[in-house]
Order: structure tokens, then C-alpha cells, then sequence
């Protein structure tokens, strides 16, 4: 008998199993594909590989900007495609030995489960084989959203693409457009775009980037409009017919685009279908399976996290929620808190956020103050961002001079954010913030000078 059955290897599920088992749990993780998940196979890592030999291709059509003459600098796609490869095998080998260290025992299958026994364990099978397990945690993640539009059928159309499809191609398409101009579909635009492919974004909404902070979304959309990228927003898909997707505008006009690809980046939806979960009477809600703040579901012993929650869907996120079921079942009280989920887009420049907008402040009827400056003002952001345009703004509770949100456009505001992420998680203030020495010169110490 198992401690804790874990279906699904990805972010939330190899990161509970190497918990689990370090904390001496015996631990069962079912995998139907490769470890690592989404996250790591078709997600997160392979899209940042690509994108990070996309940025050294802009930089080195930049380089004269910098005194660094390249003469004749080239992609080749099909090495950027092998060196993804590269680096997915090696971190997917790199959880199996973790997973091996932690003593979990991995099935590769699909697992699906089949209720309980007559002791009150769960039972799991995956092949010819079953399992039983005091606890489960079902961490199956999400596939892509696939919306209700007029002659899409992704069977029959091969100019009809999700992100797993564009990361698999060995090549890149010569135009593209991109339906969602969500995080992912910004992602790609991104990449096409300094690939040199005619694209477009296609976008319901009347501002890219969803949630995150509506003026830097504006800002980044402005320097890939210049950079060419043609934006069509408050425009509803209406059909799509071989290559060419037709939207209506606001106004009520009809417009076509054709290209080589069309890529679907609408949302995601997650698993809850097909392994059995309504053997064991789990409750869904808003479409995935709904937890608590210890991601314990409404059947006694069973827990979920990561996408399959159908909430935040991010990596990091659900490798905390995994982190929460673990602690709890070792007696160590935990919570899930969602105040401080960082959200970043890895266009160029990046995009990152954490904590509330300003739009948020507002719905919540806060009291706040916007202490906003250009990265300009960091010194080390000019020396190595020449001509880069940027902004940092920091959302404060007037009341409490509480930090409730941070949001940054500029290099390398991914790895800046992390700063503003414990500022809010620790629930401190500006003064508090203050009294921390930021190293100099570093383009985090623009956070400081907002304050
Ligand atoms: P997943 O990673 O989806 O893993 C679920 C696993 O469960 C899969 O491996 C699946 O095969 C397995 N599984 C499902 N059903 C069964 C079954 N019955 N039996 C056995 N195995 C099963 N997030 C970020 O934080 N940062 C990023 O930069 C980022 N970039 C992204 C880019 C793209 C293109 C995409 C698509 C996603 C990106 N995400 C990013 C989101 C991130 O990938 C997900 O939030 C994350 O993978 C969720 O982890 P998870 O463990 O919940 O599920």
C-alpha cells in the first residue's frame, strides 16, 4: 500500500513526488507520456529555448548599437530546433534521477482510477497492473482550448496549430496568425517575429495580455507593432477556411487575413475527463477540479494541484499547491496563498508581474498610489539596453503603505520579480522595502527607486 498515488509528472506532480518521497512517504507517480509535463516538453522550457536563440539573433542585428560589428548573422532553425531537443532530454533525465534519489516509484502508463476498495484505499490501475494508495493527488494538467469557430477543424486543416504542434515543426512558418493574444500567443508572436514571419495577432479583447497591467501591455504592444507585428484588436474570429481566418471588427466590418499557420492560443482547459474521477464523486468547478486553500478536494484523501485546478495555470504555481498537499499530509501545516504568483511574459522586452493591477486596486475600491519610473533611471538597464523603453510601477496601499503589486516592462524583468514576489508575500512595507541594500549597479534597484 502506497502513501500517495500522484497522476501526472509535471510541474505539480514530480515536484509533490520528489517531496513525498524525501519526506519518507512511499510514493507511487504515474506518467502516460514524459516526465516533466506541458512544463518542460511542450511548455515553459522548450518555448524559452527557442526564444533565447531568437533574442541572440536580435542582439547580433543590434550589435553595431553596441560597437559589436556582425556581419552576415543568421537562424538556423533546424539547430535551434535539435538544441530545444537538447535541453528538454537533458531536464527530463534530470527529474527521472531525482524521482530515482527520492525513491518514488515511476509508472510509465496511463493511469485511471477505479474507486476504492473495501478497507477504504484508493485503487489505481495502469495497464494490466493496479495500485492502492492511503492518498491521491491528481495533477493532470490542461491541453489547449480549443474555441467553437466556424471551420476549424484541426483533423482536417493542417494551417491550424496549438503550441504543441509549432514546437514539434521542424520548421518555422514563413507567416502566422495568431488567434489569442494571450501570454503564449505574444510568446510566439515574439519569436516569429525575429524569425522574420508575417504576423498577426488577432485579439477579442481591446488590449493584449489579459490581466496583467494594462498600460505595459499597451507599451509592449507598441514596440512590436513598430517592429512590424499587426495587431487586430476588439475583433471576434468569426470562420476559418483553409489558411485564411476571418474576423469582425469592432464596427461590425469583415476582415480576412491568409497565412501559412494558424495558431490557437485562446486558453486552456483542464484534464478532468477519462481517468475516472467520477468513481470517486470528485467535485469540478469553473471546469477543473475544485480545492480548497490545502488543495483537498471534497473526497476525503484526494488532493489536486496545478492546472488541473483550472486556476492560475502556471508552472510555479503548481508546484507550490503540490508543495502544500505534501506538507500537510507530513503534519506540517500550509496554505495556499495567491497573492504573490509572479506572471511573466519572455517576449523582448519581457514583460513581468506580481500582486495586484491597478485595475484590481480599483475593482477592490483600494486606496492606492502608483510610484512609477522609466527603467531608464536604473543604470545598469541603459548600459545594456541601448534604445530600450521600459517602465516599472509599484502599486502601494495608501492606508498601510503595504506593496501590493509590481510591474515591470524591460530586461531582465523575469529574474527581477522575484525580489517584488517576496515583498508582497511578506506583506511588507515601503519603508521595510527601503531598508534592504539592492546591489548596484542591477536593474532591480529600480524597485527601490520607485519606492
Ligand atoms: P502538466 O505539466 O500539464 O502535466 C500533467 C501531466 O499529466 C502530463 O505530463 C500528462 O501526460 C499527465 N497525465 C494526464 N493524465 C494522465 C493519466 N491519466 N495518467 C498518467 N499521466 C497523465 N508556465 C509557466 O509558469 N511559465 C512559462 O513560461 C510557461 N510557458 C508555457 C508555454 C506554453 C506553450 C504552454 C502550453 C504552457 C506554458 N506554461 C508556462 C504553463 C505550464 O506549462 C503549466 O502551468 C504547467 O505545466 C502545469 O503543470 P501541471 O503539473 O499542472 O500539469
Amino acid at each position: 500500500m502506497y502513501d500517495i498515488a500522484i497522476i501526472g509528472g509535471g510541474p505539480g506532480g514530480y515536484v509533490a513526488a520528489e517531496k513525498a518521497g524525501k519526506k519518507g512517504l512511499k510514493t507511487i507517480l504515474f506518467e502516460k507520456k514524459d516526465l516533466g509535463g506541458v512544463c518542460l516538453n511542450e511548455g515553459c522550457i522548450p518555448t524559452k529555448t527557442l526564444l533565447y536563440s531568437a533574442k541572440l539573433y536580435d542582439q547580433a542585428r543590434k550589435g553595431e548599437k553596441y560597437g559589436l560589428r556582425v556581419e552576415g548573422a543568421e537562424l538556423d532553425y533546424k539547430k535551434m530546433v535539435d538544441r530545444k531537443t537538447k535541453v528538454m532530454r537533458k531536464l527530463v533525465a534530470g527529474i527521472g534521477l531525482r524521482m530515482k534519489g527520492a525513491a518514488v516509484e515511476v509508472v510509465k502508463g496511463e493511469a485511471l482510477i477505479m474507486g476504492r476498495t473495501e478497507e477504504g484505499a484508493l485503487r489505481i490501475a495502469a495497464g494490466e497492473a493496479t495500485y492502492e494508495a492511503k492518498n491521491l493527488l491528481i495533477c493532470t494538467g490542461s491541453e489547449t482550448f480549443i474555441p467553437p469557430i466556424a471551420g476549424l477543424d484541426m483533423e482536417t486543416n493542417e494551417a491550424i496549430v496549438t503550441s504543441r504542434e509549432l514546437l514539434a515543426a521542424k520548421e518555422a512558418p514563413a507567416s502566422i496568425t495568431i488567434i489569442g493574444g494571450g501570454v503564449i500567443g505574444m510568446e510566439f508572436a515574439s519569436l516569429y517575429n525575429s524569425l522574420g514571419a508575417e504576423v498577426h495577432v488577432v485579439e477579442m479583447m481591446s488590449e493584449i495580455l489579459g490581466a496583467m497591467d494594462a498600460e505595459i501591455s499597451g507599451m509592449l504592444r507598441a514596440q512590436y507593432a513598430k517592429k512590424g507585428v499587426h495587431f487586430h484588436l476588439s475583433c471576434r474570429v468569426a470562420g476559418v477556411e483553409g489558411c485564411r481566418v476571418t474576423f469582425v471588427d469592432s464596427e461590425g466590418a469583415e476582415h480576412t487575413i491568409e497565412s501559412e499557420k494558424i495558431l490557437l492560443s485562446v486558453g486552456r482547459r483542464a484534464n478532468t475527463q477519462g481517468y475516472g474521477l467520477e468513481t470517486l464523486g470528485v467535485e469540478l468547478e469553473r471546469g477543473g477540479i475544485k480545492v480548497d486553500e490545502k488543495m483537498r478536494t471534497n473526497v476525503p484523501g484526494v488532493y489536486a494541484a496545478g492546472d488541473v485546478t483550472g486556476f492560475s495555470m502556471l508552472a510555479h504555481t503548481a508546484s507550490r499547491e503540490a508543495e502544500v498537499v505534501i506538507n500537510n499530509l507530513c503534519g506540517h501545516d500550509d496554505t495556499m496563498a495567491y497573492d504573490a504568483i509572479p506572471g511573466i511574459v519572455y517576449t523582448n522586452p519581457e514583460v513581468a508581474g506580481v500582486g495586484l493591477t491597478e485595475a484590481q486596486a480599483q475593482r477592490q475600491g483600494m486606496d492606492y498610489d502608483c510610484l512609477k519610473l522609466p527603467m531608464a533611471y536604473s543604470g545598469r538597464f541603459v548600459a545594456e539596453n541601448e534604445g530600450g523603453e521600459g517602465i516599472c510601477k509599484v502599486i502601494v496601499e495608501r492606508a498601510t503603505r503595504r506593496i501590493v503589486g509590481v510591474h515591470m516592462l524591460g530586461n531582465p524583468c523575469s529574474e527581477v520579480i522575484s525580489s517584488a514576489c517576496i515583498a508582497i508575500e511578506r506583506g511588507m512595507t515601503v519603508e521595510e522595502l527601503e531598508r534592504v541594500v539592492w546591489a548596484h549597479p542591477t536593474v532591480g534597484e529600480i524597485i527601490k527607486e520607485c519606492l
